[in-house]
């Protein structure tokens, strides 16, 4: 998979990628050519040769025309630097933002339980900073190491046409590298991996201590997060001066290898040009092309260790778009009914993990137009029953259907669409209230906008804001109350208008007056859908036809008219002791 991102992308930028192969083509041509100037001129003062026979008759003509052709190497290399700087910029930047929301759209289908596993602050660190690895590898990898092998056998060949023995040098040091790049791999990775888990870990103290502020600040945990950041930060910095260790070593071996190599042209080409098998010009060009060969080998010396960390952070972006996604979804799916006329759970039995079942063998049939509330202990599985529902998870054991057809027949996204959802905690995205409306029905007019204000009694609230619906929500909604943000959340179910409305505690913030006056709209909006309300007051439970209790992972339906002692609440207790 990560070969298969490499080349799809280099496929898919293959125009911009050749342009900058050709461009580091033309200035390895150039670079060939820039020392032959230098060349006749020396030998021509030492008269080991005349001045080419193009060039003019006169020697200071001929002099001003080579240094002009050198000055002309320079501009053309440079003009080549610029354009291969722009286009390399520009496909880079590409590259991340095309890879980042790749990421960005797998994380979101992740499985929530793999998603909770490893954590946002994981995700995010693959999507904002794993991601640079592709362009790296692309541009400041895999084009240099191209660039600098041409530049390799260019200057071999030229070299080889001028001395065998001085192309030797430059040969020999090959294999040495190969085995010095080989055997420093394994380290550079696994040290590199482990910096990158680290580094991802105090990137998750940080977010949560600031999504957290409140707590941070109302526990004075200031320090104590700051030390624990401090703490796996420092880790990560030991690793990071490993991999620098391992790096300037490995860049110490390779320059003194080439310097050898110099030194041993240096003795070549003097004991040549003292036999005169080689002009003094030849020996200069000579040395030229070897440290041209050089330099290159460098380049990918000094890449090297980068170039690991770079493979370390690909692998972890394939693990984010690779694992786990979503619940699986049919290749095939059945078409969603047009009108849903039954939701079934048929021995649903599930559990997070196996030591601990939540819900065992549960049925249930809801019927098209039924109000159902659900009832229990806090922690005993009213959500996670929400979440199969709209197959957010699937049972263990047991299944789910919708007009007998399987969940797991339908496409996940289609499903969701016959839910309007209040979940127990309501989260708004940055941006105005107007806004997160609109999320749940982006069509919506600015008359069922209002309309739902009024059912979701968030009226009042919207007025005592200057900009009314136009408030900026802040992070998650953390400028709203959470009964505010509780109402935002239900005028949102009430804009979708969907045949099935799933609602998770959906007035605990609301003050009891408030919560009324949400029931009454609730009421209104029930007319012609099927509802299952989860609720730990009595009062939604009024609007209910079938109430049910979940205990010890089983549901049992209570008797309604006994329902005010059964679930005793304030408002009960101080009537029976009226
Ligand atoms: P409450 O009334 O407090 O909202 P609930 O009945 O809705 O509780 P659930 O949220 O369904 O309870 O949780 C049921 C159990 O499953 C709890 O013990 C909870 O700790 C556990 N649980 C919930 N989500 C996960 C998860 N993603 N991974 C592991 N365990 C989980
Ligand atoms: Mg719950």
């Amino acid at each position: 998979m990560r070969r298969s991102l490499v080349t799809a992308t280099a496929q898919k930028h293959a125009g911009a990628l050749v342009a900058l192969i050709a461009l580091e083509a033309i200035g390895a041509g150039v670079s060939v050519l820039t020392p032959l100037p230098l060349q006749a001129a020396i030998d021509s003062i030492s008269g080991k040769s005349k001045l080419v026979s193009w060039l003019p008759a006169s020697w200071t003509n001929s002099l001003l025309t080579l240094a002009l052709a050198s000055v002309g190497f320079a501009i053309i290399q440079q003009v080549i630097n610029m354009a291969s700087s722009i286009v390399a910029t520009r496909t880079g930047q590409k590259v991340t933002v095309e890879l980042r929301g790749q990421c960005f759209d797998a994380a979101q289908k992740r499985s929530i339980a793999s998603h909770l596993t490893s954590g946002t602050a994981d995700a995010l660190y693959r999507i904002q900073t794993d991601t640079q690895a592709l362009e790296w590898i692309l541009l400041d990898g895999a084009l240099p190491v191209l660039t600098a092998t041409l530049s390799i056998i260019a200057m071999t060949a030229a070299l080889l046409t001028l001395n065998l023995q001085l192309a030797l040098v430059a040969l020999i040091l090959g294999p040495i590298l190969v085995v010095i790049g080989r055997t420093t791999r394994p380290a550079l990775k696994s040290t590199a991996r482990a910096a990158k888990q680290q580094e991802s870990q105090a990137l998750g103290i940080i977010e949560s201590a600031l999504s957290g502020l409140q707590t941070v600040k109302a526990y004075n945990l200031r320090s104590y997060t700051l030390s624990r950041y401090t703490q796996i930060a420092e880790s990560a910095v030991a690793r990071r001066i490993r991999i620098a260790w391992l790096d300037s070593s490995l860049g110490a071996a390779v320059q003194i290898l080439c310097a050898i190599g110099l030194a041993g042209a240096l003795y070549i080409g003097a004991d040549a040009a003292a036999h005169g098998t080689l002009s003094p010009g030849q020996v200069i060009l000579g040395i030229h092309y070897l440290g041209q060969i050089y330099t290159p080998i460098r380049v990918i010396g000094k890449k090297w260790a980068s170039l690991q960390t770079q493979l370390v952070s690909l692998e972890r972006i394939d693990f984010l778009l690779q694992t786990d996604t979503d619940v699986p979804v049919p290749k095939n799916p059945q078409a969603i009914p047009p009108t849903v006329q039954d939701i079934s759970l048929t021995n649903v039995s599930f559990a997070y993990d196996e030591a601990h079942p939540i819900l065992q063998d549960v049925s249930i049939t809801i019927r098209k137009g039924d109000v159902i509330a659900l009832t229990g202990p806090t922690g005993i599985g009213k959500s996670t029953l929400i979440g199969l529902l709209l197959r957010l998870i699937d049972p263990v054991s047991g299944n789910v259907s919708i007009n007998g057809i399987p969940a797991t027949q339908l496409d996940p996204e289609s499903l969701r669409g016959l839910y309007a959802t209040v979940l127990q905690e309501t989260v708004l995205f940055p941006g105005t209230i107007r806004e997160n409306l609109l999320l749940a029905q982006p069509s919506a007019s600015e008359d069922d906008i209002q309309a739902a204000i009024d059912a979701a009694a968030l009226r009042s609230a919207i007025n005592t804001f200057p900009l009314g619906l136009d408030t900026v929500v802040g992070e998650r909604g953390a400028k709203l109350s959470g009964g505010e943000r509780q109402r935002v959340g239900l005028a949102r179910a009430f804009l979708r208008d969907a045949p099935i409305l799933l609602l998770d505690e959906p007035t605990s913030a609301l003050d009891p007056a408030t919560e009324e006056g949400v029931l009454d709209a609730l009421k209104r909006l029930m007319v012609g859908r099927t509802v299952v309300m989860v609720t730990h007051r009595e009062a939604p439970t009024r609007l209910a036809g079938r109430v049910y209790r979940l205990e010890s992972g089983r549901l049992c339906e209570q008797n309604i008219s006994q329902m005010s002692n059964s679930t005793p609440t304030i408002d009960n207790a101080i009537q029976q002791i009226l």
